[in-house]
């Protein structure tokens, strides 16, 4: 699919359409539909911003390429004034004091918000079934889950709410919604993009990602989304993507996959098989394909979990109903605190933050904790490694088709698992994009930190070659 971006700005400067009926039309269908991916509509924010662009446009003043594009925003941002509830008892009634840096480069660059989209409490899960708000279906089979955590963000993009939204990853929650439902989402270059005003789940694994139809309007609003801001020191500046520049795969000569990734019993057969005839149609066009080792798909899940536990059971720390939440009295304050504490969290972010508590404890943290930090340093040095013999890494998203709603629940180990080929590049902190390509849930492009010009190279020429 062509730029959707670029489509409805020649739209509303030709005035072929009004960016009121342009917005209104897509609050409507989101506030009608049956996904469950809304949590608020900012419609009254929304339609103020459109008409300001039609009275720019009647003047026949000049709009900027996302002036007037409708977007959503992972309910997980901050965003002033509006319910940021983390799809949670215990922020349901939680307004922003102020805006997150990504969503606010966003708004001076005149996209319009829409809506607060539904997705797991906190970021904890990969089926957006972890919310108060409804489990979030599939676009393409509602019996299924949409994935998660941004699973109501890729929904909503895949259905054609919204032109693009924004959602978080910090071991797979871009990616692996997009792949489940058949679209773009890419993770950034840990510190590409500030995450100030985006609620912390493993602050050193999360990042901001956009999810989109085309690999073009990734490109659009990663460049605006990203660089240094003071108000969160891992950013850096990063240089801007040009479109000319990732026209065509010139520069990319050697292709890695992982060996173990696709030689076990975890992964669906025609998962497997599709990959492989993908490895070929690559081959075919005379780029040189290396399989590479890495590590077992359960020592990732294992580091990822226990360093992810251990970060979100310290960033909710805070939240105990005395600046932040549902705060529920008890007998005495600390009674006060494991009221709140127990009854507004969910039964996945508990179990989380149990198992996080107990790695950083004295007698375990030595044990557990500090052997997770050392093989996040090898899984690092691993990709260094890799990316002195190849350019680009291929892999499938997930081992397995979507699941149907219900079934993760039962099963969270089966879930954690389904998170096998996304977590490690979150620990490695590098750029991977999913395309809606190759296997039924999409392929993965990863490459060295901060080239993300060379991934979205990689999914041009994809989109032409399998
Ligand atoms: N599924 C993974 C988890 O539950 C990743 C979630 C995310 O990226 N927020 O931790």
């Amino acid at each position: 699919m062509e730029s959707q971006i670029h489509k409805i700005h020649q739209q509303l400067m030709n005035k072929e359409i009004s960016c009121t009926k342009l917005v209104q039309e897509r609050l409507d269908l989101l506030k009608s539909n049956t996904h469950n991916t809304v949590n608020s509509l900012l419609d009254t924010l929304a339609l103020g911003l459109a008409a300001k662009v039609d009275a720019k446009i009647a003047n026949g003043q000049e709009i900027g390429l996302l002036e007037g594009i409708p977007f959503g925003i992972k309910d997980v941002y901050m965003v002033q004034g509006t319910y940021t509830t983390a799809s949670s008892d215990l922020l349901k009634k939680y307004k922003s004091p102020y805006t997150a840096t990504a969503i606010q480069k966003l708004l001076d660059a005149g996209a319009i918000p829409l809506v607060k989209e539904n997705c797991d409490s906190f970021g904890h899960g990969s089926s957006s079934e972890n919310t108060i708000f409804g489990a979030v279906k599939n676009a393409i089979n509602p019996d299924l889950v949409s994935g998660g955590s941004s699973g109501g963000s890729a929904v909503n993009v895949a259905k054609d709410f919204t032109v693009f939204s924004i959602g978080g990853d910090t071991g797979g929650s871009v990616r692996q919604p997009a792949g489940y439902n058949k679209i773009y989402g890419l993770k950034p270059t840990y510190g590409r993009i500030s995450r100030f005003g985006l609620m912390a789940y493993t602050s050193s694994t999360d990042c901001v990602g956009p999810i989109t139809k085309s690999i073009e309007d990734i490109r659009i609003i990663l460049n605006v989304m990203s660089g240094k801001d003071i108000k969160d020191q891992t950013t850096y500046q990063s240089k801007t993507i040009s479109e000319q520049n990732i026209l065509n795969a010139d520069g990319i000569k050697t292709v890695g996959y992982f060996k173990n990734f696709i030689e076990t019993d975890a992964i669906d057969v025609k998962v497997k098989a599709d990959f492989l005839s993908a490895i070929e149609k690559i081959k075919a066009k005379g780029i040189e394909v290396k399989e590479l080792d890495f590590f077992e798909s359960d020592t990732l899940v294992s580091t990822y979990y226990t360093l992810a536990m251990a970060e979100t059971a310290s960033n909710l720390s805070r939240l105990d109903g005395t600046n932040y939440g549902n705060r529920i009295e008890g007998a005495n304050l600390k009674d006060t605190y494991s009221i709140t504490r127990s009854d507004n969290f969910s039964e996945e972010t508990k179990r989380r933050i149990v198992g996080g508590n107990q790695v950083l404890s004295q007698g375990f943290s030595d044990e557990i904790y500090l052997k997770g930090l050392n093989l996040r340093d090898q899984i690092s040095e691993n990709f260094e490694k890799d990316f002195k013999e190849v350019d680009v890494i291929l892999s499938p998203v997930t081992p397995n088709s979507p699941p149907k709603i219900g079934d993760s629940l039962k099963d969270p180990l089966a879930m954690y698992l389904s998170d096998a080929y996304t977590v490690g590049f979150s620990l490695g902190q590098l750029p991977t994009l999913t395309v809606p390509q190759g296997t039924e849930t999409g392929l993965q492009i990863t490459a060295a930190k901060n080239n993300e010009e060379l991934v979205l190279k990689f999914a041009n020429f994809l989109k032409h070659t399998i």
